[in-house]
């Protein structure tokens, strides 16, 4: 059954409906990507519990969903950038129950899933719509950020070796589209990459921290590191010590960027797909403590990760 033709036999345009849901730091502005580059026939249902996000997408083509389930029995194309598994489980089973109440379970529908969560959910879900012939789950995490999201140069990290469906979707909310092979290879390889980069934040941290105890000026250890073999993305991008780089979140006393709760969730997710897979993560369980405490800082919970540079003087 072909149901991505654009046109009837009498050549009239057939339309097309997308659906967002999870309206928050990223999915917001997703949203105004995709909508700002969809046709103007094809119509955009947004969803979120939160009711005042969804009237921050504004345009003529948008609708305000009721519900999860309207955004499941009436759009073809749906995507999803929710908090953790818990919200995603309970956000598809209400998808699945929607599409099936409306008949509209032949299969053709497709379901993009960009949040960060356990592998296992996500694998859980894809077979979960595929027997129920509900549609097909792509997992399709980010890495980028809010900034990545507000700029549309996200990365997708996408659980099939074929993009042909997602592509046109996703090419409107990121620049870069990786397949990372067969369901469940987007979200594995999400949670691979954000241990290092759970690692790589603190031991750029402890470098800095050594650096100024020896007696060197920051700023030329900033410049030697990143021009050697210690450069990584939290020295060159997401220096941590304040006076070094005067885009990092270091240099606004660690404001916005990528807050020490979504490290750590991220953290965790990754020593439980590593149980899963009977690996022993030597460093994460140390890095799991520090995170923790961290978190539970009321001067450090809100901020960047990086401000563990600064808990390390207390
Ligand atoms: P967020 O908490 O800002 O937004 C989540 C949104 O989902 C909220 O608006 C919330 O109201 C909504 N929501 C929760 N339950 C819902 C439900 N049942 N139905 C409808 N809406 C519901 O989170 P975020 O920062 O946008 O992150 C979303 C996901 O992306 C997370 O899994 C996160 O780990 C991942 N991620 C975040 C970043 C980042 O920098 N923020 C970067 C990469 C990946």
């Amino acid at each position: 059954m072909l149901t991505f033709k654009r046109a009837f036999s009498s050549g009239r345009p057939l339309l097309k409906n997308y659906g967002f849901i999870g309206l928050g730091r990223m999915g917001l502005n997703m949203a105004q990507n995709l909508q700002a580059k969809l046709d103007a026939s094809d119509k955009l249902y947004l969803y979120d519990v939160n009711e005042a996000a969804m009237d921050l997408v504004e345009g003529p083509n948008v609708v305000k969903a009721k519900n999860v389930g309207e955004v499941g029995s009436e759009c073809e194309n749906v995507i999803t950038m929710l908090p953790e598994g818990k919200h995603v489980r309970a956000v598809y089973d209400e998808l699945s129950q929607a599409v099936k109440t409306a008949g509209k379970n032949d299969g053709s529908k497709l379901f993009i899933d960009s949040s960060t969560i356990d592998v296992q959910t996500s694998l859980n879900t894809a077979r979960k719509l595929r027997e129920e012939n509900v549609g097909m789950f792509i997992d399709a995490p980010v890495s980028g950020g809010v900034v990545g999201a507000k700029n549309a140069t996200l990365c997708f990290m996408i659980g099939s070796n074929d993009l042909s469906r997602v592509k046109p979707i996703l090419e409107h909310m990121g620049a870069k589209l990786v397949s990372c092979g067969e369901p469940g290879a987007g979200i594995s390889a999400k949670l691979a990459n954000n241990y290092l980069l759970a690692l790589s934040n603190i031991a750029t941290a402890e470098s800095f921290q050594l650096a100024r105890k020896l007696g060197l000026d920051l700023n030329v250890y900033s410049q030697i590191v990143n021009t050697s073999s210690g450069r990584c993305w939290s020295s060159e991008v997401n220096t941590p010590a304040p006076g070094t780089n005067p885009n990092a979140p270091s240099a606004r006393d660690y404001e916005g960027g990528f807050g020490v709760a979504l490290m750590n969730k991220d953290l965790k997710l990754a020593q439980d797909a590593a149980k899963l897979s009977n690996l022993n993560l030597l460093l994460a369980d140390r890095a799991s403590e520090i995170y923790d405490q961290l978190e539970a800082d009321p001067n450090c919970k809100p901020k960047d990760m990086s401000v563990v540079y600064q808990w390390m003087d207390k």
